[in-house]
């Protein structure tokens, strides 16, 4: 099955996380280089690494690449270190975040997909087999289950005890669910 069908949620939340990309580019502005301005056009991973192209760094193998440009068109590639530096803005490590933050997203997915179903259940009055999902699940822990999917949703890691609390209450949604089938 297509991961955009079998996770829906962690790709939505991966695609907000996505937008968050150029907004910070678009942010850090142009900067001054060896007398001439510079903007960051984009920043990949590269399978295999290459060279800085800064005069005089060189650094092999950057994996993380900065690819900037100057007014005249001219584009380097660069590792963390030179964009960092140049731009004098910490955008290696802000990169660095994001790609945790992504790991994150990927690592809960199935805790998001089934959170956000228990969310959606108890917010949906009309179908029965939600009717589980209501006996089992207070209106705080429901609260605690918002909270938790808020942080999957920016990249953070549930709170462990949270995280307890979720699956004790999958545990009791499925047995009740089971019960209520005849
Ligand atoms: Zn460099």
């Amino acid at each position: 099955m297509p991961r955009e069908l079998k996770h829906p949620v962690t790709v939505q939340f991966l695609k907000d996380l996505e937008q968050s990309i150029p907004r910070y580019i678009k942010a850090i502005g142009s900067f001054q280089h060896e007398n001439e301005t510079w903007t960051l056009i984009k920043h990949y991973t590269a399978k295999r690494g290459l060279s800085c192209q800064i005069v005089g760094c060189g650094h092999t193998p950057i994996k993380d690449i900065y690819v900037i440009r100057d007014s005249h068109g001219t584009e380097l590639k660069i590792g963390n270190i030179c964009i960092t530096k140049i731009s004098n803005q910490k955008i290696g490590k802000w990169f660095a975040d994001y790609k945790r933050k992504s790991q994150n997203i990927r690592k809960n997915r199935a805790m998001i997909e089934i959170v956000d179903g228990i969310i959606r259940s108890y917010d949906c009055r009309d179908i029965r087999e939600h009717d589980a999902v209501r006996r089992c699940v207070s209106w705080q822990g429901i609260e605690r289950l918002r909270k938790m999917l808020e942080r999957m949703r920016i990249g953070l890691n549930p709170n462990p005890k949270t995280e307890l609390l979720a699956r004790y209450y999958i545990k009791r949604i499925v047995q009740a669910m089971k019960a209520q089938t005849p």
